[in-house]
């Protein structure tokens, strides 16, 4: 029997399906590489019927990839053409709910934004918000992302939330990590291992959460700059001094100028921090006033946002507006991240490459934990433009690596970045080879994402 038909008889046959159209949509995540058109995609609504699924797999040799909602950014969620997509978009419960603890436990399916929604009349949430895609990411994805977004800076990312994963192994076999204790000295740390896995350790299919209180007020602000280095400066600043930033967000001049052409902001054409405090009505007062002394020592003033306007509504289309700028072209995106002290420079280095070369580069992101998002428009039909687009991307990681940063700091590595990861972690390299193994001893999961078995 044929891996479809044992698939369709695990599921209803109608949870399987080989339809071209379904299979182009799970054929491709946000990234800009290729899709690949998989065998099949199978919709599973409980742990059983993945440990199952896996099972099949394993006997057929047949690889398997998870899918949330296939909005990673590296090509982490791509499948196989010989392979399967699991996808686990209809898993999307909440299991259980302890208010009084601020934990909640839920299928991995749960999109980002429901789950805050149906936290909110507890006065809870859960902080990692993903910006631009909190709207579809699910929970399971950004575990296997170690997902963060402008809220870190001050809550932290994805991984520092998880109390407790329900995962099946490579082998099918259901295991519960972790508990729902908060704070443990009780072996390996096996919770740490699955955060930013991309798929490629096991299927997580329930995610015990840590939760935190809803803040009891919020103050956003902007401010400008004339250069982006000033900028940068503020920010290690403002992180020196103890700044209880609950979000800063760096768009480096060209991206304002993207966002104004996309939406006609009328923002001023300046390199921009985007700030926000969490706490009580004077908490808030004195952080605001620190940053705007900080700010304003190193040349920075208020930015007047029109009526209506707010910074994160503008920051939300941060990536359409790169996309919008020139029609038809792609974009090379980076992710690195590095000690504070190293973003004026980093900032500085994107700019004088994209001058060199006659490129296009848009700098922005969470930089409070050193996030910088470098994005590249190169036009693919230029091979000679591509070429260079990719080798100044592999430069900024380059680089990065040299100032003791990483080549991700939340998409992951998936297939976009697997060049260099060895170059980041060396020998280590082969100690995650041997930890695939004790999961995955068949190579099933998501195989040849983030490096070669
Ligand atoms: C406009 C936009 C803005 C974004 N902004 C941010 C941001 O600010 N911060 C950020 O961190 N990311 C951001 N992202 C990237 C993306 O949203 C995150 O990586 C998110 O965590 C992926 O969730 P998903 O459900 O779409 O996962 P998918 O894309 O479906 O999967 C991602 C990886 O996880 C694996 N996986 C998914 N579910 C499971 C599971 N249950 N068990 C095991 N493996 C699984 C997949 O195999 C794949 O390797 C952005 C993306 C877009 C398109």
């Amino acid at each position: 029997m044929g891996i479809v038909e044992r698939l369709s008889q695990i599921v209803s046959p109608e949870r399987v399906s080989t339809h071209p159209d379904q299979l182009s949509v799970v054929s491709q995540d946000e990234s800009t590489l290729e899709g690949v058109i998989p065998r099949a995609v199978v919709w599973a609504t409980s742990s059983d019927e993945i440990s199952r699924i896996v099972v099949a797999c394993r006997e057929s040799k047949t690889p398997l990839t998870t899918r949330g909602a296939g909005s990673a950014l590296e090509g982490s969620t791509i499948p196989l053409a010989e392979g399967i997509v699991l996808d686990l978009s209809r898993m999307t419960r909440v299991l259980d709910f302890w208010p009084e603890d601020l934990q909640v436990r839920v299928e991995p399916g749960i999109i980002y934004d429901h789950l805050n929604l149906k936290l909110k009349d507890e006065g809870l949430f859960f902080p990692p918000a993903p910006g631009g895609s909190g709207d579809i990411a699910t929970v399971g994805g950004m575990v296997s992302t170690n997902a963060s977004g402008i809220y870190s800076v001050k809550y932290g990312a994805t991984r520092e939330y998880v109390l407790a994963l329900e995962i099946i192994t490579g082998t099918g076999e259901i295991i519960t990590l972790g508990n729902r204790s908060v704070k443990r000295s009780s072996g390996y740390n096996l919770i740490d291992l699955m955060a930013g896995s991309e798929g490629t350790l096991a299927v997580i299919s329930a995610v015990t959460l840590k939760l935190a209180g809803l803040p009891e007020g919020r103050l956003q602000t902007a401010y400008r700059f004339d250069d982006e280095i000033s900028a940068a400066r503020a920010v290690s600043e403002m992180c020196r001094y103890g700044l209880d930033l609950a979000a800063v967000e760096f768009l480096d001049r060209a991206l304002v100028q993207a966002l104004n052409q996309l939406k006609d902001y009328g923002l001023d054409e300046v390199p921009c921090l985007f700030l926000e405090f969490h706490g009580p009505q004077p908490v808030l007062q004195s952080n605001s006033e620190l940053a705007e002394s900080i700010c304003n020592d190193l040349g920075g003033s208020k930015l007047v946002l029109a009526d209506g306007q707010r910074p994160w509504e503008i920051r939300h289309f941060a990536t359409d507006a790169v996309k919008h700028r020139k029609p038809g072209y792609a974009i090379i995106r980076n992710d690195v991240a590095f000690p504070i002290s190293a973003l004026p420079e980093i900032v500085a280095y994107c700019h004088e490459l994209g001058n060199e070369h006659g490129l296009l580069i848009h700098a922005f992101g969470h930089v409070g934990l050193g996030l910088l998002h470098a994005l590249i428009l190169a036009d693919r039909g230029d091979p000679d433009q591509w070429r260079r687009a990719n080798e100044v991307s592999d430069m900024i990681i380059k680089k990065t690596l040299r100032r003791g940063g990483t080549i991700s700091g939340e998409h992951g590595i998936g297939l976009g970045h697997k060049n260099l990861f060895e170059m980041e972690h060396g020998p280590a390299v082969a100690l995650m080879r041997g930890i695939k193994n004790q999961f995955d001893p068949d190579h099933i999961l998501n195989p040849g994402k983030i490096f070669d078995l």
